[in-house]
């Protein structure tokens, strides 16, 4: 011990760094962190915090529209982007205080740095300093990606940017089929700008439940969004008014902004993890067992930097296990099956555990129950809008494995079935719970009728 300077360093304070930070400090370890950005991370500086509250400012204009059944008069509703954009980054300034104000109540020290790997056992910072750590915790997320070059692609931007672009784009073409180009697809079209989402395969949200994507695909569609699937940008051209996006059919889009949603890639690249003999995998992220321990046995790596499950509530909880596991005599490794999770997309998705299709892989008999309703809120609305439900259920012995829900509040709803998923509830357990009712949620009790059911022939 007495060779180190601290017990522990952590490189990154996102969602993951800062409850590892705090967690350790909690339990006696003198902790470092440091963040060469803003404290919060991807997460609370532009990730899902402030992408949450622009998908509440895009679904006024909808509600507005739906007054009008329920007997109200509005005046024209006029909209401000600045002034969302401006009220959001004052509650993400307030956030951040928070989060620093929480690291220094808990004893953990707080270096704004960046932090580099000098060698295996030393990290040195921004300022010159150096450090040797008894534990080295990399926690630095992931940044987006770009995608393979094409000409104009300096004239794209990506998430980061659209949280803080100067005024509303009229018309904006997103491309990529997952989270990311899904959520702004809605959240543009629901501020009024034109969305094109161009996707390269058969549909967006590649790895959903295939229902779960035709449904979603369809009620986008509805509203306005227009999906062009089976394409991709080619290139970007800065032209007199615009822009214009060349596809890879030939066509061309014009429009005012053009954004990527590709992927985003851990973010392992200048800071020595080479040095100190950290290895990755294939697919980019750090390698580790488990306990979130790398290669190299005092170098631990959790959230997004692994690329295992990059959902902030599964970094935290990977943050808080490894805290558990190091500095409170309790080896804890993350479930990192049956996450529930959520799209904010217009309609809302949720979704936990197998997808119909996964399903049938694994087991040999598969009973799926689904349901498509318009909401009792969308009728004064005269609202054209259907909500879809499914559960998967093995076959043999009555669990329900998946759930795939679309339509108002599904990330609501989907945190409560996660539970029981992970309760290992059956059909039987949920079909004997009282409706609560009118609701949407209802329906997860009331379905009785069995749409389909898989049995995987014997081998012969
Ligand atoms: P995703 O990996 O979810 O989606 C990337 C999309 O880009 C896919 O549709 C992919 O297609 C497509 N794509 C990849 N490469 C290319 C290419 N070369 N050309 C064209 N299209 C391409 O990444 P996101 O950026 O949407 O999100 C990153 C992560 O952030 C997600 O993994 C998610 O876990 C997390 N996130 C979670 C949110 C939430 O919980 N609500 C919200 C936002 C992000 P294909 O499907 O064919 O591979």
């Amino acid at each position: 011990m007495a060779d180190h300077d601290l017990d522990l360093v952590v490189i990154g304070a996102g969602s993951g760094g800062v409850r590892a930070a705090r967690i350790a400090a909690g339990y006696g370890a003198r902790v470092l962190i440091a963040e060469e950005y803003r404290v919060g991370g991807t997460c609370v500086i532009r990730g899902c915090v402030p992408k949450k509250l622009l998908v509440y400012a895009s679904r006024f204009a909808d509600e507005f529209e739906d007054a009008a059944g329920y007997g109200w008069t509005l005046h024209e509703p006029r909209f401000d982007w600045r002034t969302l954009i401006a009220n959001k980054d004052r509650e993400i300034a307030r956030l951040e205080l928070a989060y620093t104000t929480n690291l220094e109540r808990a004893g953990v020290k707080l270096v704004k740095s960046r932090a580099m790997l000098e060698d295996a056992h030393t990290v040195r910072l921004a300022t010159g300093e150096t450090i040797r750590p008894r534990y080295i915790l990399i926690a630095t997320g992931a940044a987006p990606w770009f995608g393979p070059p094409i000409p104009g692609i300096e004239h794209v931007i990506s998430s980061n940017e659209a949280f803080h672009l100067d005024k509303l784009p009229a018309r904006i073409l997103i491309q990529g089929g997952g989270y990311i180009a899904v959520e702004f697809a809605a959240i543009f079209n629901g501020l009024g700008s034109e969305v094109t989402l161009v996707y390269r395969g058969e549909n967006i949200l590649r790895g959903f439940d295939d229902d779960l994507r035709e449904h979603l695909k369809a009620e986008m569609t509805k509203l306005g969004v227009r999906i062009v699937c089976g394409r991709t940008v080619r290139a970007v051209q800065r032209t007199q008014r615009a822009f214009s996006a060349k596809l890879s059919d030939d066509s061309t889009v014009d429009v005012d902004k053009v954004m990527f949603a590709v992927g985003r890639w851990p973010n392992v690249a200048g800071f020595g993890l080479d040095e100190a003999g950290v290895r990755c995998t294939p697919n980019r992220g750090i390698a580790v067992d488990p306990l979130s321990q790398t290669s190299v046995p005092h170098i631990y790596a959790i959230g997004d930097v692994t690329n295992r499950v990059n959902l902030t509530p599964v970094a935290i909880r990977e943050g808080h296990a490894f805290a558990d596991t190091m500095f409170g005599d309790k080896p804890t490794a993350v479930d990192h099956t049956n996450v529930p999770t959520a799209v904010f997309s217009e309609p809302e998705v949720g979704t936990v555990g197998l997808t119909e299709a996964q399903a049938c892989e694994r087991l040999a008999k598969v009973d799926v129950y689904k349901t498509s309703f318009r909401p009792l809120k969308m009728t004064l609305a005269a609202r054209d809008m259907r909500a879809f439900f499914k559960l998967v259920v093995d076959g043999e012995n009555g669990r329900v494995v998946g759930c795939h829900i679309v339509g108002p509040d599904a990330g609501e709803m989907i945190q409560l079935v996660g539970v029981a998923v992970k309760m290992k509830a059956t059909k039987a357990d949920i079909d004997a719970v009282i409706a609560v009712h009118p609701t949407s949620a209802e329906e997860l009790v009331t379905m009785r009728e069995k749409a389909l059911s898989h049995r995987r022939e014997a081998a012969e």
